[in-house]
C-alpha cells in the first residue's frame, strides 16, 4: 500500500502520511496515547518536543522554558537549532527584549 508523502503538521518532518495531517510516527504516537483531542503527544525524542510546545504553543521564552524543563540554556539553544533545522519557525521570544539576545546567539552559532 503506497502512502502519500507529506510534511507533518505536528513534527515538521517529511514522511509517509499516517492520518489527518500527520506523519506515520506522529499518528501512531497519537493512537498509542489514546487519540487525545489535542493531537499527537510530543515525540519520543521528547525533550525537544516538550521544548517546542513550551516556546511555540505556550509562548515561554527560551530561558523560561529551559528553567521549567530543568535544562541549561545551552541545551535549550541546541533544541532550538534542531527545531529550526526541521523547518519549525523560531519562537515568539524573538520579538521581545530577548530577541536581541537570541539574535546575538544565533549569529555566534
Ligand atoms: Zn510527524
Amino acid at each position: 500500500m503506497s502512502r502519500r508523502i507529506i510534511f507533518c503538521d505536528r513534527c515538521g518532518n517529511e514522511g509517509q502520511h499516517g492520518g489527518y495531517t500527520w506523519c506515520r510516527a506522529c499518528h501512531s504516537r497519537w493512537e498509542r496515547a489514546g487519540r487525545p483531542a489535542s493531537g499527537p503527544p510530543p515525540k519520543r525524542n521528547g525533550r525537544v518536543g516538550e521544548y517546542a510546545e513550551l516556546t511555540r504553543d505556550q509562548h515561554y521564552t527560551l530561558v523560561n522554558a529551559a528553567a521549567r524543563m530543568g535544562i541549561s540554556e545551552r541545551t535549550a539553544w541546541r533544541y532550538e537549532a534542531r527545531l529550526r533545522a526541521a523547518g519549525i519557525p523560531p519562537a515568539t521570544y524573538q520579538s521581545g527584549r530577548l530577541g536581541v539576545h537570541a539574535t546575538a546567539h544565533a549569529a555566534a552559532a
